[in-house]
C-alpha cells in the first residue's frame, strides 16, 4: 500500500544499485574517490558553480553553508518555517554560534522583502552582525518565482549580505518552471540557483538516492566547507558507492519528477472532490494549493481521528500534525508511488465512513 509520508522513503532502483556496485572507489577524506569527485564536478558544472561537496545529509550541507557565511555571533535571516531553522534541531545556534533571525513565512512560501529589510541590523555593537539571507525552494512544496529570487538577491547585495538557497527540492521547482516555459529542467535549475552564493540540494528526496546531499559554491567556499564537513564528522571514506547512487539519480531521476507532480495532481483533485461530495468528508477536508509533489490537507477535528485511523488501518501512510485546531495531513509523491497507488488511496478515501 502507498507510503505518502515523504519522498525520503524511496528504495534504490536496481539500475541505481548496479551503478553503486560498479562504482570505482577511493578514500574521499583524502579526496581521491573517483566516484565522489565525478559527482561533485558534474553537479557543479550542471548548476553553474565552481565547485561542489558531497555530504551525508541536507541538514549537514545547510549547516556547513551557514557556518561558511557567518562567523561566531553573526546573524542569518531565515523563514519561520525553513528547514534550516525549524527542523535541524537548532544546529546553526548549537554548533555554529550563529543567531537565527526568523521572519514570518507568507502563505505562498516567500518572505516579504519589507520583513527581510526590517530584520537587517544596523552596524551597532548592540546587535549581532547580519550576514546572510537563507531562502528555501521548494518550500512546503511551493515554488518561489524567479523574479522574487532576483528581488531578494538585489536587497541582499545592497546590504552586502550573502545568499544561501536550501534547494533540497530545487529540481522539483525547476520541473514546474520548465513545464511553464517549455524549457529544459536542468537549465531551469541552473537559473533558479544563479543568484545564490551557495546552494544545498538533496539526492535522497525526490531524486531517490539512499543517502546524500550536495553543497555548491565558489572554490574557496567549498575548500572551507570540506574542513567544516570534517569537523562535523561528515568525512566518509569509500563514499563513492553512495555518490554513484546520487550521480545516477542526477542523470536519470530529474526528468521523471514531472510524473510525481502529475500523480500528486491526481491525488489532490480526488481529495478536493471528496471535500465537495463525499458523504462524510464533504466540507470537512480542505485541500491546500499544490504545485509539486507535496500536498497538505486540513481535516476538521470531528472527523480527523477516525479518518487518520482509517487510512492507517488500510495501509495508506501519511504524516499528520496539528495545525490551527485542525489536523493537517501531508501527502508526498515520489519514485515509489505510481498512478495505481494514487487510485488505491482515493478508493480507500471513498470507502471511509464514520464508525458506529
Ligand atoms: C529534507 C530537507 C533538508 C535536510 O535534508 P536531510 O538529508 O534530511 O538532512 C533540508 N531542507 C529541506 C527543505 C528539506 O526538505
Amino acid at each position: 500500500m502507498p507510503d505518502f509520508r515523504s519522498d525520503t522513503v524511496t528504495q534504490p532502483t536496481s539500475a541505481m544499485r548496479e551503478a553503486m556496485f560498479q562504482a570505482p572507489l577511493g578514500d574521499d577524506v583524502l579526496a581521491d574517490d573517483p566516484s565522489v569527485n565525478a559527482l561533485q564536478e558534474h553537479a557543479a558544472e550542471l548548476l553553474g558553480f565552481e565547485a561542489a561537496l558531497f555530504a551525508p545529509s541536507g541538514t549537514q550541507t545547510n549547516l556547513i553553508a551557514l557556518w561558511g557565511h557567518c562567523q561566531r555571533g553573526d546573524e542569518a535571516i531565515v523563514g519561520q518555517s525553513w528547514h534550516s531553522y525549524r527542523w535541524e534541531a537548532g544546529g546553526m545556534a548549537v554548533l555554529g554560534s550563529i543567531q537565527p533571525q526568523p521572519v514570518e513565512t507568507q502563505p505562498d512560501g516567500t518572505l516579504r522583502l519589507a520583513d527581510i529589510a526590517a530584520a537587517i541590523k544596523p552596524d551597532d555593537p548592540h546587535f549581532a552582525r547580519t550576514r546572510l539571507v537563507v531562502l528555501e525552494n521548494t518550500t512546503g512544496g511551493q515554488v518561489l518565482p524567479p523574479q522574487y529570487l532576483a528581488e531578494v538577491a538585489r536587497l541582499a547585495r545592497e546590504h552586502a549580505l550573502a545568499l544561501h538557497l536550501d534547494g533540497a527540492r530545487v529540481f522539483n521547482a525547476a520541473t514546474v518552471q520548465a513545464a511553464r516555459s517549455g524549457s529544459d529542467v536542468y537549465a531551469e535549475a541552473r537559473s533558479l540557483c544563479r543568484e545564490f552564493d551557495s546552494v544545498s540540494l538533496c539526492l535522497s528526496k525526490g531524486l531517490g538516492a539512499p543517502v546524500g546531499s550536495l553543497l555548491l559554491g565558489r572554490r574557496d567556499f567549498i575548500r572551507q566547507a570540506r574542513r567544516t564537513r570534517q569537523i562535523l564528522g561528515g568525512g566518509m571514506r569509500q563514499a563513492g558507492m553512495l555518490a554513484a547512487a546520487g550521480h545516477y539519480a542526477l542523470r536519470h531521476h530529474v526528468r521523471r519528477l514531472s510524473e510525481d507532480h502529475a500523480n500528486l495532481d491526481q491525488l489532490a483533485r480526488g481529495l478536493a472532490e471528496a471535500g465537495r461530495s463525499h458523504p462524510v468528508l464533504q466540507g470537512r477536508i480542505h485541500v491546500q494549493p499544490w504545485q509539486t509533489n507535496i500536498l497538505f490537507t486540513d481535516l476538521q477535528a470531528d472527523v480527523a481521528p477516525a479518518f487518520s485511523a482509517w487510512l492507517e488501518r488500510n495501509g495508506v501512510r501519511v504524516t499528520g500534525s496539528l495545525y490551527g485546531g485542525q489536523t493537517r495531513l501531508r501527502w508526498v509523491t515520489h519514485l515509489d508511488v505510481g498512478p495505481a497507488d494514487v487510485a488505491a488511496a482515493l478508493d480507500c478515501v471513498a470507502r471511509f465512513a464514520l464508525p458506529g
